[in-house]
């Protein structure tokens, strides 16, 4: 018998609040857990508190922790597939489900989030598929090493893979100012007005700060010779004032199989690569971030 109690949960299918009762219990399929069922006394659909989330019908469950913690640990979905008993496919579903719900909690938390004070803003590059279809990733990390936010955008390779690249795939458009000021206009509601933006000396970065941020303060600082041995991002020669965001850059491409220099794993699709840097960017902040 339902009761007669009405609950706070909101009906998933109608478009305004309703009145809801529970309406019996259930052992979820997957992990055995006892489920509260409810029903809307208006149109008399019964639902959980998963029903219509990112998780909904989820079989597997026990692989959203799973891949929040090996994408983050340079590990590709077919390898975590094998291990986990999983298709890859259902790794590849985990991995969009998981996104989604770090980008819903993100979301949530937006608006109690203060303003940061000082932010680092760089980019590094990849690809999409082939070596020349090129992808400008943009980052934005605080002084305490937190991943702010993350943009990407396309952009034609140049020299003799801009050519090989033309001549198989076609003319590829440079979206890296466009995205770039959509970027910026996205910092604007996580950085105070008056913070201090540290970049390095690209020449498109200074007409940015004066537009989106006019009262910040804006250091410019020359990038500095790479150490050789790793990805290209720690610098040689003392104190690199751009260390912050230059390691976090390393972490990216250290932790991330697809970054990696010399790696057989590539990004395939866009919404791939946002999944991906999502599930980092979490892992990164609430993780690693803590270990000690
Ligand atoms: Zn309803």
């Amino acid at each position: 018998m339902p009761s007669n109690q009405a609950l706070r949960p909101e009906c998933p299918y109608c478009d305004r609040p309703t009145r809801v009762h529970r309406f019996g219990r259930f052992a979820r399929n997957n992990d055995g857990s006892l489920q509260q069922r409810y029903r809307c006394t208006r149109c008399r659909r019964t639902f959980t508190l998963a029903t219509g989330s990112p998780l909904w019908r989820l079989r597997r469950l026990d692989l959203c922790s799973i891949v929040i913690h090996e994408i983050s640990s340079a590990k590709s979905q077919r390898r975590i597939a094998f291990q986990y008993q999983a298709s890859r496919h259902t790794v590849a579903r985990a991995v969009r489900r998981v996104a989604d719900c770090i980008r819903l909690i993100g979301l949530a938390e937006k608006p109690h989030l203060t303003p940061e004070k000082i932010l680092y803003f760089d980019e590094m590059e990849t690809f999409i598929h082939a070596r020349s279809k090129r992808i400008s990733i943009m980052l934005a990390v605080s002084d305490r090493r937190h991943v702010l936010a993350f943009g990407f955008a396309e952009f034609p390779a140049v020299g003799k893979l801009g050519k090989k690249g033309l001549k198989k795939y076609g003319p590829r458009p440079d979206c890296r100012s466009e995205e770039r000021r959509l970027f910026f206009r996205q910092l604007q509601s996580l950085a105070a007005h008056d913070c201090v933006l540290i970049t390095d000396e690209h020449h498109a970065y200074p007409p940015l700060v004066r537009t989106y941020f006019p009262d910040a303060t804006h250091l410019r600082f020359k990038a500095m010779r790479p150490r050789t041995g790793d990805y290209g991002e720690l610098r040689q020669g003392g104190h690199d004032p751009l260390f912050t965001i230059n390691h976090t850059i390393a972490m990216f491409k250290d932790n991330i199989k697809s970054l990696s220099k010399k790696t057989w794993c590539t990004f395939k699709t866009l919404r791939g690569l946002r999944d991906i840097l999502t599930i980092y960017a979490y892992y990164h902040n609430n993780h690693l971030l803590a270990m000690k």
